[in-house]
């Protein structure tokens, strides 16, 4: 059992990402998206392949991530989202620790061991379909699930934990809990809808941000509460100088147009440190398929917004690609900073 008395365990060569991020000169790298990228290597989500590759398709996980790297990500996550125990069932540990495992296998085979920073993807729900993103579990034997995850992806040597397109309060603040109690340093992912709806007789558009998962919940409603909570931890736990490992809050598998209001509302709702940023590019789910319908956004289109987030928020210093782009979108937006 782990107490909060315990120093956040942080790696050597996450030290050195730090100490580079917080220089604010450097541009780091996340990777792209680890499932569609798959799924366009013929690993298909829509067969339930894409969940075991780190069993079934060990080589095509690694190379995913080395390539990612090659193309100049400085940090890459690990093929983790939205599994737990409930959704794999009996080979969860076996999954969860093999993803591990290929991430490491990259670095080792790209001789990045000293740089390249494993990021232990955590998200709540399971990938149902938009607005369908609460689990069926009961919420107890879902947190019970998350520690576990957590756990597992702690001893399997992870640099950090993602905690990816959350924001809904009801499954953001158990993933939160878990991840302090872990001791490990984490980065909070939000990820947000916007609707521009028309208000008024003479028409005026106005910006609609909602969380991603619960459409009922206006971003700015939800925010406030789990940064402060990010930070301070229950009953204000880490607030006198304590260390709640929270290094990095940020937007992420957002629109572009919705990416920039999302990262102004997490300054506007009280924090000041290191951000990231990282759209995605799926226009829709086709059920028919299970397939995702991407923009096929050109690479010095996804650049520019990448640049324009760096320009406009000085402290947002990770830079990366979600759901729907690919490593030729990395690689062109490493050149675009001149890595
Ligand atoms: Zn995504």
């Amino acid at each position: 059992m782990t107490t909060i008395a315990e120093p956040i365990k942080r790696s050597h060569r996450y030290q050195n990402l730090l100490t580079d991020l917080k220089s604010g000169n450097k541009t780091i790298l996340l990777d792209g998206p680890i499932s569609t990228e798959l799924d366009a290597r013929g690993v298909t989500m829509s067969s339930g392949k894409g969940r075991r590759a780190s069993i079934d398709n060990r080589e095509a996980l690694i190379q995913v991530h080395m390539d990612y790297i090659k193309a100049g990500a400085r940090i890459i996550t690990t093929h983790t989202f939205g599994g737990n125990r409930d959704r794999l069932g009996q080979d969860f540990e076996e999954l969860t620790r093999g993803a591990v495992e290929c991430a490491m296998e990259a670095r080792r085979r790209t001789e990045t061991e000293d740089s390249v920073i494993i990021a232990g993807s955590i998200a709540y729900h399971t990938a149902q379909g938009p607005n369908n993103y609460d689990p069926k579990q009961d919420p107890e034997s879902w947190e019970s699930d998350i520690n576990d995850l957590v756990e597992l992806l702690k001893i399997s040597g992870v640099d950090v934990m993602l905690l990816e397109m959350v924001g809904g309060p009801t499954f953001t603040v158990p993933i939160i809990r878990a991840v302090q109690s872990s001791r490990m340093p984490f980065w909070v992912g939000f990820s947000a809808t916007d609707t521009d709806r028309t208000v008024g007789r003479i028409g005026r558009h106005e910006s609609d941000l909602r969380v991603y998962d619960n459409p009922g919940t206006p971003v700015d409603d939800a925010l406030p509460d789990l940064i402060r909570f990010a930070i301070e931890g229950e009953k204000e736990t880490f607030k006198n100088d304590g260390d709640s490992g929270v290094d990095i809050i940020g937007a992420m598998h957002c629109k572009p147009d919705a990416l920039g209001k999302v990262l102004q509302a997490i300054q506007t709702h009280g924090w000041n440190g290191l951000m990231m940023a990282y759209p995605d590019d799926v226009r829709e789910w086709d059920p028919s398929i299970s397939k995702v319908v991407t923009g096929n956004d050109p690479v010095n289109v996804f650049s520019d917004h990448c640049l324009g987030w760096r320009r406009d928020f000085p402290k947002c210093t990770i830079l990366g690609a979600c759901c729907g782009f690919s490593v030729k979108h990395i690689a062109a937006l490493n050149q675009s900073i001149g890595g």
